[in-house]
């Protein structure tokens, strides 16, 4: 499989070399060059395989040429395998029709694991066939970075560095960080604000001087791998409620439209999908586009629901480059003046086009603590401040009720206590067991001021498994 740049530019790459990348070097990001496209037939034959079976069915396409079939079958295992819950990824029923797809039970409660335990594991086979060495650095809000640490703790081969704002990330999140040990594992408390991290993530990747020659590997979802991974559970959701031959609807809460891409994905490869809702919260520039045609950077509101918390949605040019025919100069030019301070709409038919699958709706804080008491009240399920997103709009958008609507899950509410408790729900929230002690273990965390060159010779200074590069 090749992957090629939404901006037209940069040179094809094997997975394995995308694996590996960030942005594409015309800042553009890796795409598939062909989508594989399963018949009706064998995806209704995967009905009722195991998890990890059906994603090395699913993916297998993406890494061929690069990782032989019995490696893959075995790190998929392993990767599935972390998860708490025997079907990886439970349905669970909340009203007529109406589901939740459970993605919260790996490691750290949220979905990005079903990526990040996999590019872990996929980063140290592909480093280890290759004798090098990488270094992660990542910004995060939150759900991003303790999943990334937990992802790539036991890599022999990668050395990570999260970034958070000190003091603004909620004390589980930053515990899930600062509590894994390990010589490869730095976490970094930045004197400064989440935009600050991400600016000296990307100041890092533009030059990378700093590494000595080590290369720098992107862990948020401009890396084609996390995308790769969450299609897997489309697939897996559909099959359980009658798919391939019966359609089914999604409702995905969003930021950075990596999670609902996947979705979109897993339709051009055969999976019937109806309908693909796109639930942001009030940061809603995906939500504006789809009901209005406008795509503009407006200012960053702080909500209940942080990991949606976003400005620009940097996998939706993957979306746009499909709806502009797949013309990488087009998107070139479009995101030019999407730079330039200027937002953009798109052509009416390829609005429309989009429109045929995609719906949206933006959820305020005072709706999503509303659906959280809602919900409780209705099921005794208590959802968290991004699911209930998800569920809100699912009502609200939902074209058909014979159409079976899974909400994707994507964490779970003991890492939002205050939405939960904004929302008066009287139920006492619990760790799972493997984290119950959490807020008794030692933590470990280097505090840094707001200032790229002592990041960056933090971490040439550390950058061999605490050693100097
Ligand atoms: C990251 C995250 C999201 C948003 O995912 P995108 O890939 O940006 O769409 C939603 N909910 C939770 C809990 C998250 O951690």
């Amino acid at each position: 499989m090749r992957y090629i740049s939404t901006r037209g530019q940069a040179p094809a790459l094997n997975f394995e070399d995308v694996l590996l990348a960030g942005l594409a070097t015309d800042g553009g990001l890796y795409v598939p060059e062909n989508l594989p496209r399963f018949t009706q037939e064998e995806i209704a034959s995967w009905a009722g395989l195991p998890y990890h079976e059906l994603a090395f069915r699913v993916m297998r396409p993406f890494v061929t040429g690069s990782i032989p079939d019995a490696d893959f079958k075995k790190i998929l295992e392993e990767t599935y395998g972390v998860f708490s819950h025997n079907a990886v990824a439970p349905l669970r029923q909340l009203n007529g029709n109406e589901w939740v797809l459970e993605l919260f039970h790996g490691p750290t409660l949220a979905f990005k694991d079903f990526a990040l335990q996999l590019l872990g594991r996929l980063l140290d086979y592909v480093l280890e066939k290759r004798g090098e060495r990488v270094v992660i650095v990542g910004a995060t809000s939150g759900d991003t970075g303790s999943a990334a640490i937990e992802g790539c703790k036991h890599c022999e081969n990668v050395d990570i560095f999260i970034l958070h704002p000190h003091n603004r990330v909620s004390e589980v999140q930053r515990r899930q960080m600062t509590t894994i040990f390990g010589e490869n594992i730095h976490n970094i408390a930045i004197e400064g604000n989440f935009d600050d991290c991400q600016e000296m993530v990307k100041a890092s990747f533009a030059d990378q001087s700093f590494l000595k020659g080590t290369r720098l590997v992107a862990v948020n979802s401009i890396n084609w791998a996390r995308i790769m991974a969450q299609i897997v559970y489309y697939f897996h959701a559909a099959l359980q409620l009658g798919g391939p031959a019966r359609s089914v609807s999604f409702s995905v809460p969003t930021g950075n439209f990596g999670d609902i891409f996947a979705g979109y994905l897993a339709r051009n490869m055969g999976l019937p999908i109806n309908q693909l809702i796109v639930a942001t919260n009030r940061n809603d520039i995906l939500h504006r586009f789809m009901s209005g045609n406008q795509y503009v950077k407006e200012t960053l509101h702080a909500t209940l629901s942080p990991s949606m918390d976003i400005m620009v949605s940097s996998n939706f040019e993957r979306l746009l480059f499909d709806l502009h025919g797949r013309n990488g100069a087009a998107i070139a030019g479009l995101m030019d003046t999407f730079k330039q301070g200027g937002g953009f709409s798109v052509e009416q038919e390829r609005w429309t086009e989009a429109r045929k699958l995609f719906d949206s709706l933006a959820v305020d804080d005072a709706q999503t603590c509303e659906t959280i008491a809602e919900v409780f009240e209705q099921t005794g399920e208590l959802l968290d401040p991004h699911t209930a997103i998800g569920v809100k709009a699912a009502r609200e958008c939902r074209r058909s009720l014979d159409i079976p609507m899974v909400i994707l899950g994507t964490a779970h509410p003991v890492k939002f206590p205050d939405a939960v408790e904004k929302a008066g729900v009287g139920k006492a929230l619990e760790l799972p067991a493997h984290l119950s002690d959490l807020f008794e273990r030692d933590e470990r965390c280097t505090v840094l001021p707001n200032d790229l060159k002592a990041v960056q010779a933090f971490v040439s200074q550390h950058g061999n498994r605490g050693k100097p590069l």
